[in-house]
């Protein structure tokens, strides 16, 4: 007999993650993790929680959608479970201005392809039925080139990401609803990267039938909980006529769990699969932190931290090229232009965690999800500048403190 291989115990080290994803999880929600007693998925309380993540989720997404809750696992989880209703042969426009939606766009193809199709290319099926609309990074969807693309193929779904992470770009959430309601397309939006971020209603968009987000941007939530969805009667009405080739992942069987039973809300919720009483209990106080604080605050707190990090990291001769509010993309300054990965391993290193782009071109990505104070920014600030004047950049750094001081001077003085 081998000896068994026995490593030592886990350890792994705080560090400022300032990417894309994941932020910052909350002591509040970690705590609620950790108290949490062990209870089977069917417990009173396990149940109870679960019904009022639902409940509080519903306000999260600003919706009435009876089919609101959270898929278990990342936030690929839920979009699997969104895009579960696309069946093979169905006609789909996706539009892809990025490493996400790119990926969606490939489970698209996934489901959408014929068996012939699947056989042909598994990893990669190219299906006939799917149209694929690509944007060049670094620039939104525009409801003009959703609207131009759908009235020419009306397909019977449509796609697109609302926050484009890989490229940091918002896109035309308005627009793209607007065009499928013209021409009878039901859209599906990728909202892993605006959910808890963004100030919008989903009920305000009426052209889209299915979202779905993720736990670990937005709603804050890492230890590994919940993607939240939501969707509307017209989509559960066609995953019941059509089915979805899933028992984990179907929309309709999935909710059962949550005390959603034939389109209504139920008292209690009964078995789908095993859920975590304290991945429940750590969801439920994600959401009653996000709503104590407002969406609305959320939205602008981040809008006015966004600004003071681009304005920083502008004076430092880098040129952004995102519109999100909670991740800058940019490109360096002219004389380190190439060396972005280098830049960002060495950060690594240090703990601080900052992101290139995972799609050509290289690019550097900061994010701000949960640091959302003068401090935690001027941070960001200082360890950004000291990894670029290490390569040699040469840049002032106290000029760039003082233009930050003064960013949130201002703010202060203008209330
Ligand atoms: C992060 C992200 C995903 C993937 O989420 P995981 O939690 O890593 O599965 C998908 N889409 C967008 C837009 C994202 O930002």
């Amino acid at each position: 007999m081998n000896e068994p291989t026995i490593f030592p115990a886990l350890e792994i080290p705080e560090t400022l993650a300032a990417g894309p994803g994941p932020g910052n999880t909350d002591p509040r929600v970690l705590a609620a993790f950790a108290r949490t007693g062990l209870a089977d998925h069917m417990q009173a309380d396990v149940l109870r929680g679960m019904i009022e993540c639902k409940q509080m989720l519903r306000q999260v997404w600003g919706t009435r959608n009876t089919y609101t809750y959270g898929v278990g696992g990342t936030g690929f989880s839920g979009l699997d479970c969104m895009l579960g209703a696309i069946l093979p042969g169905d006609s789909v426009v996706a539009f892809v201005n990025g490493t996400f939606s790119g990926i969606d766009g490939l489970t698209i193809r996934m489901k959408a392809a014929t068996r012939e199709e699947l056989r042909a290319n598994a990893l990669d099926p190219q299906a006939a039925s799917v149209t694929v609309v690509t944007v060049p990074h670094g620039e939104s969807v525009t409801g003009e080139i959703v609207e131009k693309v759908l009235a020419e193929k009306k397909p019977k779904w449509a796609f697109m990401a609302h926050w484009e992470t890989g490229s940091g770009r918002v896109n035309d959430l308005r627009g793209f609803s607007e065009a499928c309601e013209r021409h009878g397309a039901m859209g599906l939006v990728d909202a892993v990267s605006s959910l808890g971020i963004a100030d919008f209603s989903i009920d305000d968009y009426p052209g889209v039938v299915g979202w779905a987000s993720c736990p670990q941007k937005g709603v804050l939530c890492l230890p590994l909980t919940y993607a939240p969805v939501s969707f509307t009667d017209r989509y559960i009405a066609e995953v019941r006529a059509n089915g979805c080739a899933s028992y984990v992942h179907n929309p309709v069987l999935e909710a059962r769990h949550w005390g959603v039973v034939e389109g209504k809300d139920v008292a209690a919720g009964s078995y789908h699969r095993t859920h975590s009483g304290y991945a429940v209990a750590a969801f439920h106080e994600a959401l009653r932190l996000t709503l104590q604080q407002g969406i609305a605050q959320k939205a602008r707190d981040y809008a006015f931290h966004e600004k003071a990090l681009k304005d920083a990291v502008t004076a430092m001769g880098c040129t952004v090229t995102s519109n999100m509010t909670s991740l800058v993309v940019l490109n360096l300054p002219a004389s380190l232009a190439g060396r972005e990965k280098e830049l960002v391993q060495g950060a690594r290193a240090r703990g601080f965690g900052i992101w290139p782009t995972l799609s050509e071109p290289v690019q550097v990505r900061i994010g701000i999800l949960n640091q959302l104070s003068q401090a935690a920014i001027t941070e960001i600030v200082t360890r950004f500048g000291a990894g670029l004047n290490e390569m040699g950049a040469g840049i002032d750094m106290d000029r760039v403190r003082e233009g930050l001081a003064r960013h949130y001077q201002t703010a202060i003085a203008a209330e």
